[in-house]
């Protein structure tokens, strides 16, 4: 007997990141450090109060005020979900499908293509410039030609850190809006970045931004994002996502978060501060680096022979960083990124672990 699963599914790959045991973790643009004692505190005294025997507050509006409140708008402007990649789920549901294109340009979060193409919604694939940066003659091309139904940037983009222009992000904006196209602002690494795409949201205009827990919260494991668009898009996502679909446990987490700005302000300043350190490092040695707005930074180990690296060199440079039990994203043999490599900003001494393993296998 065989359950085949549907065809475009039997021709997917799945979500590759090896999750393997290693000293110093730098793959996945986690935070290094814990959120604050004050809120696991908090958080475990508010787990008492909980009624485990009834489903939680479907539409987790003390949560939405809470996030609200943080960006200025009101609850019926913010949609969470189960991490941003659910909202992002929830997005391509409600206005990609069968029949509906998504437009992204590449290289940028492979998770927006593959999501789309689980949802049933086509991929048009555009590309960015050289240096990564987005073309708006290319970006008419890819309308113009797919008028799709929703179009990703993703900004501070992964996984290349390059950060899109508030004149750039306003004229694609104007673009999709004219074609009836809702454009997404992926903003997982916003709070890193000189500006938001979120003074750009109103209630009449086609534009949703994304944002997560994961990353500057410190909260990758509690699965939290959620996005900030009009209100009337908000009522129709609530339309798709399952009902209860966030429990009750993470909606007071999310909630009690919000209480500790400060400290996650501070952690922002730390990692920034990190990310020049280590620019300034990685510029000494033979890699090509390129400028970062996220808590990562994208380098290219140079040949050898000091020539443009490659595939094969990048995945030996990933290896024997591997073998001093560092583990980065390789990104090598990835379309438009070949011999890339990815590290996210750690704590102080990951990253001196980093390049210490670093300099040992370049030389
Ligand atoms: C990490 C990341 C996310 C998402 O994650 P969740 O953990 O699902 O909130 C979304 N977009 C980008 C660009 C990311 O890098």
């Amino acid at each position: 007997m065989t359950i085949r699963p549907r065809d475009d599914v039997a021709l997917m790959e799945g979500y590759h990141s090896p999750q393997v045991t290693v000293r110093v973790r730098l793959n996945t643009n986690e935070a290094p450090e814990p959120p604050p004692a004050s809120w696991e505190a908090d958080l475990a005294q508010a787990m008492a109060t909980i009624d485990w025997h009834r489903y939680p507050d479907r539409g987790a509006d003390a949560l939405r005020a809470a996030i609200g409140g943080l960006h200025g708008v009101g609850p019926e402007q913010v949609f969470p979900a189960n991490g941003s990649n659910e909202v992002l789920q929830t997005v391509l549901l409600t206005y990609g499908g069968p029949g509906r294109t998504a437009a992204v340009w590449e290289p940028t979060y492979a998770l927006h293509s593959h999501i789309a193409r689980l949802t049933g919604t086509g991929v048009a694939e555009g590309e960015r410039g050289t240096d990564f940066s987005i073309d708006l003659a290319e970006v008419r091309r890819v309308l113009d030609g797919a008028r799709p139904s929703v179009a990703f940037l993703c900004s501070p983009n992964n996984p290349t850190g390059v950060v899109d222009p508030e004149e750039v992000v306003r004229e694609v904006l104007a673009m999709t809006a004219a074609i009836d196209c809702l454009l997404v602002v992926d903003e997982a690494y916003g709070q890193f970045a000189p500006w938001t795409a979120l003074d750009l949201v109103g209630d009449d205009v086609p534009l949703v931004v994304t944002r997560t827990f994961s990353k500057t919260w410190s909260m990758a494991a509690a699965r939290l994002g959620y996005l900030v668009g009009p209100s009337w898009i908000v009522d129709d996502l609530f339309k798709v996502v399952l009902p209860y679909h966030l429990d009750a446990a993470k909606q007071v987490a999310g909630t009690l978060a919000l209480d500790h700005r400060d400290a996650m302000d501070a952690r922002v300043e730390r990692l920034v501060a990190e990310r020049r350190r280590l620019i300034a490092a990685l510029e000494q040695l033979p890699v090509d680096v390129w400028p970062s707005g996220a808590n990562f930074v994208l380098f290219r180990p140079r040949a050898t022979d000091g020539g443009p690296g490659d595939q094969a060199r990048g995945d030996q440079v990933w290896q024997g960083l591997l073998d001093r039990s560092v583990l980065v994203r390789n990104c090598a043999s990835w379309p438009r990124l070949a011999g890339c490599l990815r590290v996210t900003i750690g704590t102080p001494d990951e990253d001196d672990a980093f390049l210490d393993a670093l300099r040992e296998t370049l030389t």
